[in-house]
């Protein structure tokens, strides 16, 4: 028989391989496939102001597209002392790169970040990342939300994860001021609003592919 498969509409192969991991615990077969790995469509533009909007986007079409049970998700960092800005505008906060500029669309987003927080004292440095997932399958939807909670400090550190890592030091480890960029895999999946949220979807995947009696 073959195994139960699952669609995460992204190409990021460190989610797909998150996700795989954290789903095996309840269904040890399964298997996640990416866009990579099924034919070309056009995918949705992420427009929607909130984290749910564009992950329900992409989930819904994605499942259209392929018939499979498709999971998609949208994350973001939201600073208190910017009203909650840059949530659902984290991935390209930082604006397109000028002529000739080789920085990444990362270095671009901390820096700004970074410039925008020069004057805000340590106590009101708080944010947290935010992670909304949806899973769209035959019988209908759902939605998780995962969240991780710290603050921002004032320079970039650490040569792990990704995005803001560099930046961010979850509450759980501010009394060693490890920035995200700092905890290996496993300690990060423990805590993120990414490993939150999947970890509160999984059994509801697995309901959902396990066949009936199994
Ligand atoms: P996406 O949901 O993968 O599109 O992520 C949106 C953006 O939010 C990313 O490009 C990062 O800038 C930021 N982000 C989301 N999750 C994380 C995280 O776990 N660490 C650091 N940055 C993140």
């Amino acid at each position: 028989m073959s195994p139960p498969r699952v669609f995460l509409a992204s190409r990021n192969a460190k989610k797909i391989a998150e996700m795989e991991r954290i789903l095996r615990e309840h269904l040890p077969a399964v298997q996640v496939v990416g866009l990579d790995d099924v034919a070309a469509y056009d995918e949705p533009v992420e427009d929607q102001p909130t984290f749910e909007g564009n992950a329900l986007l992409k989930a819904r079409r994605g499942f259209e597209v392929t018939g499979l049970p498709t999971i998609a998700d949208d994350s973001g960092l939201c600073v208190d002392a910017l009203n909650g800005m840059p949530g659902v505008l984290s991935a390209r906060w930082g604006g397109p790169p000028h002529p000739g500029e080789r920085d990444s669309a990362d270095l671009r987003n901390n820096r700004l970040l970074l410039a925008q927080l020069s004057d805000v004292p340590d106590e009101r440095r708080g944010a947290h990342f935010v992670c909304a997932v949806a899973f769209c399958h035959p019988g209908g939807e759902e939605i998780v939300h995962g969240r991780m909670d710290g603050h921002v400090i004032r320079e970039l550190r650490g040569a792990g994860g990704f995005g803001y890592d560099v930046l961010f030091v979850a509450d759980e480890h501010a009394a060693q001021g490890r920035t995200s960029a700092e905890l290996s895999r496993e300690e990060k999946d423990a805590i993120s609003h990414r490993g939150r949220a999947l970890r509160q979807l999984a059994p509801i995947v697995a309901g959902v592919l396990r066949p009936s009696g199994a």
